[in-house]
């Protein structure tokens, strides 16, 4: 009897949830985040900020970077291939994919990670991948309590919403607070980032799509796909929303 009222009071907050989300959105329809115009199919941008997002035009099959030459994955992959089976990102960093980015990550603008998931959740759909599970770049729990949000994680949220793959949120861990990659050269990134990460599995996962911002160097990417692979997991993707 109990767990039947919790069960139908979970269905009303669920309804009311939804009708909350329904008169939300009709009295407060959507705006673009550059330009205030009204926003296209639901999302933060209008249709033309949204067609001025620059898609790479040619890049590694392997790591996503952009590509100059003719050959479809890139020397670095060919030479050493990374432990991810591949990065997924939708735009080039810049622009306007940089500005939803910075927006979100440091002035905590958590309504961009709305449309920045929404868009990866269609490119996601249109390409027919699949995974057994979604996990989000970690952050370290210092840095988590500095910043207050975990801006793969609220993208990860919405991407679940919209094609329906759990989202783990706590079996990767991130345990060493690595200093800042920003400053560090290619070897020292990796250094830098070794055993970063730790994993432990409750279920019998066999892929992971790894939901991450922008993808810069594809260092941790490569930390992170390594960590997962000791303990079992067969295939890891990153889906990324930019790629630097
Ligand atoms: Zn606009
Ligand atoms: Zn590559």
């Amino acid at each position: 009897m109990v767990h039947q009222a919790e069960k139908l009071s979970k269905l009303i907050y669920k309804n009311m949830n939804n009708w909350s989300n329904i008169i939300h959105s009709r009295l407060y329809p959507t705006t673009c985040f550059i330009c205030d115009q009204p926003g296209y199919n639901e999302l933060d941008l209008c249709q033309q900020c949204l067609q001025d997002l620059n898609a790479a035009t040619r890049s590694c099959a392997i790591c996503d970077i952009a590509l100059t030459t003719e050959s479809s994955i890139c020397g670095r992959c060919l030479k050493n291939p990374p432990s991810f089976d591949s990065i997924t990102s939708l735009y080039q960093y810049e622009g306007i994919a940089q500005f939803l980015i910075q927006s979100l990550k440091f002035q905590a603008k958590h309504s961009c990670a709305r449309t920045m998931g929404l868009l990866m959740a269609q490119h996601i759909k249109a390409l027919n991948k699949q995974a057994d599970a979604l996990m989000p770049v970690p952050l370290h729990a210092k840095r988590l309590n500095e910043r207050g949000f975990n801006q793969s994680e609220l993208i990860a949220q919405y991407i679940q919403k919209a094609i329906g793959v759990p989202l783990i949120q706590h079996s990767l861990k991130r345990i060493v607070n690595t200093t800042s990659q920003a400053t560090l050269k290619a070897n020292e990134r990796r250094k830098n980032l070794r055993n970063a990460f730790s994993y432990t599995s409750t279920q019998n996962i066999q892929s992971v799509a790894i939901i991450d911002d922008v993808v810069t160097t594809g260092s941790t990417a490569n930390e992170i796909a390594k960590t997962l692979k000791r303990q079992g997991v067969q295939r890891v993707e990153i889906w990324a929303f930019a790629r630097a």
